[in-house]
Formats: structure tokens, sequence, C-alpha cells
């Protein structure tokens, strides 16, 4: 497939990475089933592991059956964590468990590379997810437990952040203002809810997102 100069991410991952021999891919799970919407599932539970331990996948969508984009309903995803519940096969190993944990699968100089192929090639329009919010988009309604939070915070914390100690030269402020200008800061609600409110630990009664991270908060502890 990709030698027919397919121009999708995989198949320009795929060229990049084959040589003579071929390409190496490596067994994730052996899934024990002839259920194909088992293998869907264990797919999604893949992304959906990985994602969250800060791996930048190819993947366009949380995975699973059905057209690219498709986004299962809450039933749909209810309905098939009871089925896969107390099911010996399939079960997604994590941390510790994991028959990957501790090993260095790749050399840290082969993640570098791959990292560096891959920048820019899903962003911005390119990335189908592109424009798409609120329930439009596949995470919508995804809540990210309190330890993948604290870990996805801590993974950007001072020099691990791209950003740390990166000073703008003169023409680069002069380029980033004159692109700011006229624009009303915060950009939005919601980015001035984060900057006064989150940011500061305030609670606002009259802020909608205020109330909606209070109702989240609540959720989460029942
Ligand atoms: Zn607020």
């Amino acid at each position: 497939m990709a030698q027919n100069g397919k121009k999708t991410p995989f198949a320009d991952w795929l060229r990049k990475h084959t040589d003579r021999e071929g390409v190496y891919f490596e067994s994730l799970e052996l899934v024990m089933s002839d259920d194909l919407e088992d293998l869907g599932r264990a797919e999604q539970r893949w992304i959906t592991t990985l994602r969250e331990d800060g791996h930048r996948l190819l993947n366009l969508t949380e995975g699973g059956l059905g057209p690219r984009g498709y986004v299962w309903t809450q039933p749909q995803r209810d309905a098939a964590a009871s089925r896969a519940r107390g099911r010996s096969t399939g079960v997604s190993r994590r941390g510790p468990d994991s028959p990957n944990w501790g090993r260095a699968i790749h050399s840290d100089e082969q993640k570098a590379r791959w990292s560096e192929q891959r920048r820019g090639s899903i962003t911005g329009a390119s990335n189908p997810n592109f424009g798409k919010f609120g329930q439009e988009h596949p995470s919508f309604g995804h809540r990210l437990s309190e330890e993948t939070k604290a870990r996805l915070s801590e993974q950007k914390r001072g020099s691990n952040n791209p950003n740390f100690g990166k000073v703008m030269s003169d023409e680069e402020r002069r380029v980033r203002s004159e692109k700011l200008k006229g624009r009303p800061r915060p950009s939005s609600i919601r980015s001035a809810h984060t900057r006064h409110h989150t940011n500061k630990g305030v609670f606002k009664e009259s802020c909608r997102h205020c109330q909606a991270d209070r109702l989240a908060a609540e959720g989460e502890r029942e």
C-alpha cells in the first residue's frame, strides 16, 4: 500500500520506516476472539491508554469500528463496557502489569527521529477534527482521571515545557504584536475564566464555566 504513493499520514509514516527488509511491527495485544467488535474495542482501549500516557499517535479517531470519525454515543459506550467487564481476554494491562513496563522498546534517538518526522503532519486543517467543537468533537464529554491530569501536567512543567527558557527576539515580538493587534484579549469567555477564575482559585456564581467546572467536579466524586 505504501508503495503506491497514497497520501495519508499512515502511508507517509510507512514509507519513511520501510526499508528493503520491510517494516517491523510490534504487536500490542493478542485478542482471543472471532468477534470483530472485540478487536475494535481493544484498539480503542490502546489508543486511549497510549494517548493518556503522552504518546502521539497517528490514529485520527479514537479507534474501533465504523467509518472514520465515528463517535460512540454514551449508551453505546456503557453497553460495550458492561459487555467487556469480567471477561478474561482482551484485558488491557497498564503500568507495572503491562508486559512492556520498564522496557525501553525504542531508543530515545529513534523516538526523537519519529517525533521530528511527524511534526505538523496532523495539525491545523489537516486534522480531521479541525473546527469541530462541543458535541461534534470525538473527545466531547471525555474526562481524564485526576491521576492522568497530574501526569500530563507534570510532563509540561518547568524544563519539560517546550517553551521553557525561550525568549522572543525583538523581531518575533514585533511580528506577534502585529498579528494580535485589534483582537480582544482574553480571546474568549472561556480563556477569561481560565485566567481570572481557575488560575486564581476564584469561583464566580455568574460564570457558566465556573458552574460547569463545579458540576464536573461533583460528578467525579460520585
Ligand atoms: Zn469562571
